[in-house]
């Protein structure tokens, strides 16, 4: 790759071809992963012994394959043909158990296909979430299933199989109410869907957030588990140089934004000719976006999404700046 190659690595990253026999080192990553995204059905990447790291469509999951059945993480939603056959190129074994992750519809939409194919087989579907998961689908009336089995609120375990897999609640979470990461203990295999976009700068909106402000928090609290291999769920597969740059990005959006706040103060866009007051928020919050964008690009540009990622990403953040005093 020369030096005009895009995107440039966030993390200087070493890729690698895929593959679904050899275990990868960790820290290492997918090559040319965006365009294997549209043209293959699905990205397979043996992780270890018994768990895979799957993609297909920039949707991502893991599974583990135990003895008698196969526990997947997300039932994406939209590529259920793709995910079973991705695991049925290294197993026979069938989905016995699946997870909520959290409650956000992409990441459980297809939950109705893998309890069909546990039916034809003359078996109940064992579907795993967090109890907060569960009342955020009451709240919402929400037309998937309910878990099967329930776990503690923002602490608990399981086993499956001889795997121990561990719920870290986020109490205070910045993507979703009941947003989460789960540990593969055994595996040293963190998953926490729509977390962090490895290899890339931040995705829109800090890769659907509904706020900002616990990102950091969120991130800072599963640094200091025991992993060797972080699932964002989309971006490529993950290690702590993702989360060290995501900071670094952050502390850098954060410094362009004061210096924009500070050059375009709100009262610039107040104007009494107006008919409502309506446009001065919008309007501050749109130069602030734009310049903060500027001051980044000579540093971010070359990356991944950048363009598209960074001014709604800068909004968001102005707005936590500016109400968090
Ligand atoms: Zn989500």
């Amino acid at each position: 790759m020369g030096e005009s190659a895009f995107p440039q690595s966030p993390t200087n990253a070493t890729y690698v071809d895929p593959s679904a026999e050899t275990i990868l080192e960790p820290g290492l990553k997918i090559g040319d992963l965006f365009r294997r995204n549209m043209t293959q059905p699905y990205v397979l990447q043996r992780l270890t012994q018994r768990a895979w790291w799957v993609q297909s469509s920039n949707y991502g999951t893991v599974f583990f394959v135990g003895e008698r059945g196969v526990l997947i993480f997300d039932t994406l939603e939209g590529v259920y043909d793709n995910i079973s056959k991705a695991v049925a190129s290294v197993t026979d074994k069938p989905i016995s158990t699946a997870i909520y992750p959290h409650y956000h519809a992409d990441h459980i939409g297809d939950i109705a296909k893998y309890v069909d194919a546990a039916k034809r087989r003359g078996s109940n579907l064992e579907i795993i979430a967090s109890s907060k998961t569960r009342q955020s689908m009451d709240l919402a009336n929400s037309s998937f299933p309910r878990p099967t089995k329930e776990l503690k609120w923002p602490r608990d375990s399981f086993q499956f199989e001889g795997l121990t897999v561990e719920l870290h609640g986020f109490e205070w979470a910045a993507h979703s109410d009941d947003h989460a990461a789960w540990l593969l203990k055994q595996e040293r295999i963190l998953h926490s869907p729509d977390l962090i976009n490895p290899d890339q700068p931040p995705f829109w909106r800090f890769a659907g957030n509904e706020r900002f402000r616990f990102h950091e928090d969120n991130l800072k609290q599963v640094y200091g588990l025991e992993w060797d291999y972080l699932s964002g769920s989309h971006g490529n597969i993950g290690s702590r140089a993702d989360i060290d740059f995501q900071f670094a990005f952050i502390a850098d959006l954060k410094a362009a934004i004061g210096k924009a706040m500070g050059e375009h103060p709100f009262t610039e866009f107040v104007d009494p000719s107006a008919k409502a007051h309506t446009g001065f928020l919008s309007k501050f919050f749109a130069v602030i976006a734009a310049e903060a964008t500027k001051t980044l690009r000579p540093k971010y540009g070359r990356m991944y999404g950048f363009e598209e990622a960074t001014p709604p990403n800068a909004e968001m953040v102005a707005w936590a700046l500016f109400e968090y005093r």
